[in-house]
């Protein structure tokens, strides 16, 4: 085990890390740190709460000088994990000169002008509000000298990629770029080489996306029978669970429903004002509220320690998202439990995931005594079978659609899911639709 002294970290962030209770740096912090600070690019993937923030972080802070200008720029994919990295570093950066700001949709103009104003060294962004700074000129990259981006598979990906290469574009060729995720697809892989300087890559655990330290099971239950199953099983919950929904309707139904039961619920999606979203984030965070129900805005990053049950209320729709989402639990090396409710409809979309997870998982169907009665497909398309193909493509609804990568999916593939509005308006959200 390798102390961050050893890591060669300057004393006065160490006293951060210190204030932070960290004793010993984390296997991905141990490999990376000493690999940034010698200048070459990384790409760093490691586990869903396996401490990839301060693995960045700490490196950056080593290398930037007070009141040299903007030297640090972190892009996330959400104004909350933008906030949270940002939060996260503040407190590592305590004992030093260095000062961050934190710049993102849906808040107002004014607060990151005066920030930015008072002079910082450190930005932490969502891409669509860094590019409306960048237009004003009240952020200015031309003494960027390290860029990192957290969850790099989506900030790669097709909604965001023309923005970060807007970005890319207007940062000094000179830099120290890294890459973080907890699942790192080979085509992203591929595409980061367009971005990176001979990056040595840090792939910790690439091929197995279980989720260490996760009970994970599944249960195949009628849609209309969700709500009651989710009541048995949150009501045991001591500490905190995180219930993940497919859309923004059904987040704030399920809420309020929670609600209803008298439980202390609260909701996250992107169609709530930021105002909002930040008090939902606040009273979970600080433990007043029991429950987040969420869409998809909070599978990526978040890091809530007293998270123990993450429950998939419904399948999620791209597959590396049943990954981020079960890993909001068992951070920093806790356990945790997931459930995933398998409504009869999203029986393939199930399969297709299931087939990646590598550890035992358990079947409540079985355990509990509850038994399936999914309505055979191809009997019910009885007519469709004579014409041979027909009734496969209805059948396996799951195999059409857009975003699971790993599949041989074509990119330009995702247009008829739900990444059709991945619009750059969205990104940038003064009231524009937002994807989750
Ligand atoms: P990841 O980005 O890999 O999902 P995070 O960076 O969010 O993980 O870290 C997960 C949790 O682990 C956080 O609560 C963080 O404070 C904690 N953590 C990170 N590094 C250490 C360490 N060296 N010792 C103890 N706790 C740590
Ligand atoms: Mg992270």
């Amino acid at each position: 085990m390798t102390k961050f002294q050893d890591l060669g970290i300057k004393e006065d962030i160490l006293r951060g890390i210190t204030d932070q209770g960290f004793e010993e740096a984390f296997p991905i912090q141990e490999a990376v740190i000493p690999v940034l600070l010698t200048g070459r690019d990384v790409v760093g993937q490691a586990h869903t709460g396996s401490g990839k923030t301060a693995a960045f972080a700490l490196a950056m802070l080593q290398e930037i000088q007070p009141k040299n200008g903007i030297q640090g720029l972190i892009m996330a994919p959400t104004r909350e994990l933008a906030i949270q990295i940002s939060d996260e570093i503040k407190k590592f950066a305590k004992h030093t000169k260095l000062k961050v700001a934190t710049v993102y949709g849906g808040q107002g103009m004014g607060v990151q002008l005066d920030a930015l104003h008072r002079g910082v060294e450190i930005v932490v962004a969502t891409p669509g509000r860094l590019i409306d700074h960048l237009k004003r000129g009240s952020i200015e990259l031309r003494d960027i000298s390290h860029i990192v981006l957290d969850e790099a598979d989506t900030m790669l990906d097709m909604g965001f990629i023309d923005d970060i290469s807007f970005i890319l574009d207007l940062a000094p060729e000179d830099r120290v770029m890294s890459l973080f995720s907890a699942t790192m697809p080979t085509e992203i892989l591929r595409l980061s080489e367009e971005y990176l300087k001979n990056p040595k890559q840090f792939l910790l655990d690439a091929d197995d996306l279980s989720g260490e330290g996760i009970d994970q099971s599944y249960l195949v239950i009628k849609d209309r029978d969700k709500f009651k199953y989710l009541i048995d099983f949150i009501k045991p919950i001591k500490g905190q669970s995180i219930v993940f929904c497919s859309t923004k309707y059904r987040t704030r139904d399920v809420a309020k429903f929670l609600h209803q039961e008298k439980y202390n619920a609260v909701a996250i999606e992107g169609d709530m004002s930021q105002h909002r979203r930040e008090q939902s984030m606040g009273k979970f965070r600080s433990g007043k509220a029991d429950i987040l129900v969420a869409t998809d805005v909070a599978s990526r990053g978040i890091d809530v320690p007293r998270v123990e049950l993450v429950i998939n209320y419904d399948v999620p729709n791209v597959e590396m998202a049943y990954f981020h989402r079960i890993g909001r639990t068992a951070r920093a090396g806790a356990k945790g439990r997931a459930i995933t409710f398998v409504s009869y409809s999203s029986v393939g979309d199930w399969n297709l995931i299931k087939r990646q997870i590598k550890v035992p998982l358990r079947d409540l169907n079985q355990e509990m005594g509850i038994e399936i009665s999914i309505p055979d497909p191809l009997k019910r398309q009885m007519p469709s079978r004579r014409y041979g193909g027909q009734s496969r493509s209805n059948y396996s609804r799951g195999g059409g659609r857009s975003g699971g990568y790993g599949r041989g999916r074509d990119r330009d593939d995702r247009g008829g899911g739900r990444k059709r509005y991945r619009d750059r308006d969205s990104k940038n959200s003064y009231g524009g639709r937002s994807r989750w």
